[in-house]
């Protein structure tokens, strides 16, 4: 592909640079660059590699160049130098680029890699006031650094990912879901302030309370208004240890019934659960807990019903509650209908918990491998009728099945509606993440499998919302976002009238 580069187009405009220095002369777009900035653009070939790939590995945008900024103030005159040319050049922070369909990329544009502002040091800073503990946390830092950092103060956020080697600006952009969502919100909900850059150029501190506009289309807005320097995130103080086990239901009835029974108390820290469609599946599951014994009695179990159901519920404690954790276990187990020769129990550190997925990024086939990913949020009134066309019908039929399917339900209440992030419009709703692991070459067929759920959806009246989302044409996006659209435009206007930020999602910005 092409590598248009509006800002550098290399040797010509280093010899008019040069001119323009020479004659002290420089041109108005030049201007708007200074030699600080042009220093932290590069366009090696790693830089740009790097840049268009991302999670998904299967979007491929090539950007002009790559900014590594070292101070905020590098990003702001960016944005601004974009801003002040008759034809803007796009921009795109670039978190971890852990996004699956290229929402951190830019084609032509600017991607800015956020991680190099914490190469002068941690922006992490446990703080304290009137109103509790909380952490301010720059924007590129990852969520594992927030969880090392805060626990040294016997602290911690309490609403998290499955995985903590992401981006706190790319979840805070999305929203952060995870089995602690249903108790404490999404991380979004978690948030007390930001510093933002809008796509002006203009830095900004918001809350609930100031500049709010700014503040809630920032949380998950997709990177759309602008990027988020830091984030002032709660904390509360942290407990030591995990209690955990895995139950498993044969019965969708049983499983879903118990499942909202736990969300709607407050006696569980975490809830989540997982399909078992085939041996692949029960891998990662296996893995944790059972021995192979119980392994192969779950395998013919499996085979005789298609498809088994898995809940991961956990209580946390500290010494203070070591003498009574089980017995409060027991109380909350005994009000469950799963199948009793299958519990398993974990007992762990809150810290192997919480990091419990690992570093997956060093994964040596990662460039071999795609990862055509469906994620949705599902209405719990039609949730039988889900299971029934999708979860039974539909997906122990997928021959190719390797990777991990989580599904769990999350109460709306817990949501902040006045944010960016698109729920469904009822008290509970389900999160189905299908995390399809793939070779290049079969990533079509979970492709036309995420579309045919998608279709059944739509011809059944399933009012679904995907979680992050994946749309070719605005009008995908204005149904997406439904009553919120309008909201949604008129804060891109005001934020961003020039359309520079977050290209990759491509609601404002069609790529060709
Ligand atoms: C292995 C894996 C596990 C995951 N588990 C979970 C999970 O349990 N729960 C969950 O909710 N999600 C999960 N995700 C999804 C993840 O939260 C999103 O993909 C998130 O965007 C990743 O963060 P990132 O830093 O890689 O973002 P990127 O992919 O780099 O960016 C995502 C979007 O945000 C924009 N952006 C990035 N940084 C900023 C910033 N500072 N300010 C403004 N905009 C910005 C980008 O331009 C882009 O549009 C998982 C993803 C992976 C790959």
């Amino acid at each position: 592909m092409a590598n248009p580069n509006p800002i550098f187009p290399e040797n010509a405009i280093v010899l008019f640079i040069l001119f323009c220095i020479i004659i002290g002369k420089l041109g108005p777009w030049t201007n708007a660059l200074s030699l600080d900035i042009k220093n932290r653009l590069r366009n090696d070939s790693e830089s740009i590699r790097t840049a268009s790939n991302d999670y998904g590995n299967l979007i491929h945008e090539i950007p002009s160049s790559v900014l590594y900024p070292s101070k905020i103030n590098d990003i702001i005159h960016l944005i601004k130098s974009s801003n002040a040319r008759s034809i803007p050049f796009t921009i795109a922070a670039r978190g971890r680029g852990h996004s699956v369909r290229g929402q951190a990329m830019t084609r032509g544009g600017v991607v800015v890699n956020m991680t190099s502002l914490s190469k002068n040091g941690s922006r992490i800073r446990v703080g304290k006031n009137s109103l509790g503990s909380y952490v301010d946390v720059g924007g590129e830092q990852l969520w594992i650094d927030v969880l090392h950092a805060t626990t040294k103060h016997g602290l911690a956020p309490v609403s998290w990912t499955d995985y903590l080697y992401l981006s706190v600006g790319g979840t805070l952009s999305n929203a952060g879901i995870s089995g602690q969502s249903f108790l404490h919100g999404p991380e979004i909900s978690n948030v007390l302030e930001l510093d933002v850059i809008t796509g002006q150029g203009n830095f900004v501190t918001c809350s609930r309370k100031k500049n709010s506009e700014l503040f809630f289309g920032v949380l998950g807005g997709l990177g759309q208004f602008g990027i988020i320097t830091r984030a002032r995130i709660v904390l509360d103080k942290a407990p030591t240890r995990a209690k955990w086990v895995r139950l498993i239901y044969s019965n969708f009835s049983d499983f879903s019934r118990d499942q909202e029974h736990l969300i709607s108390s407050n006696a569980p820290n975490y809830v989540e659960g997982i399909l078992i469609t085939n041996e692949n599946t029960t891998n990662d599951w296996r893995s944790f807990f059972s021995s192979s014994s119980n392994q192969s009695e779950i395998a013919s179990l499996l085979k005789k019903k298609g498809l088994l159901y898995s809940i991961e519920l956990v209580k946390y404690y500290d010494n203070q509650t070591a003498s009574t954790i089980d017995k409060e276990f027991q109380l909350m187990l005994k009000e469950l209908n799963f199948i009793p020769q299958f519990i398993f129990n974990s007992d762990v550190s809150l810290i192997d918990f919480l990091a419990r997925v690992g570093n997956l990024d060093n994964n040596p086939n990662g460039q071999l491998e795609t990862h055509p990913w469906l994620n949705l949020f599902i209405p719990k009134s039609r949730i039988s009728d889900f299971n029934a066309g999708v979860l039974v019908n539909m997906l122990p039929k997928l021959n190719y099945t390797s990777g991990l399917y989580i599904f769990y339900p999350l109460n709306k209440n817990r949501w902040d509606d006045r944010m960016s992030a698109v729920t469904p419009d009822e008290d509970i709703f389900y999160a189905l993440a299908l995390l399809h692991t793939s070779l290049p070459k079969e990533s079509n067929i979970f492709d036309k499998f995420n579309n045919q759920i998608l279709r059944f959806c739509e011809n059944a009246g399933i009012k679904v919302k995907q979680y992050l989302p994946y749309y070719k044409s605005k009008e995908e996006w204005i149904k997406h976002y439904g009553s919120k659209w309008d909201i949604f435009q008129k804060r891109k206007l005001q934020f961003d009238p020039k359309m520079i930020l977050s290209p990759g999602q491509r609601i404002f910005n069609s790529v060709s």
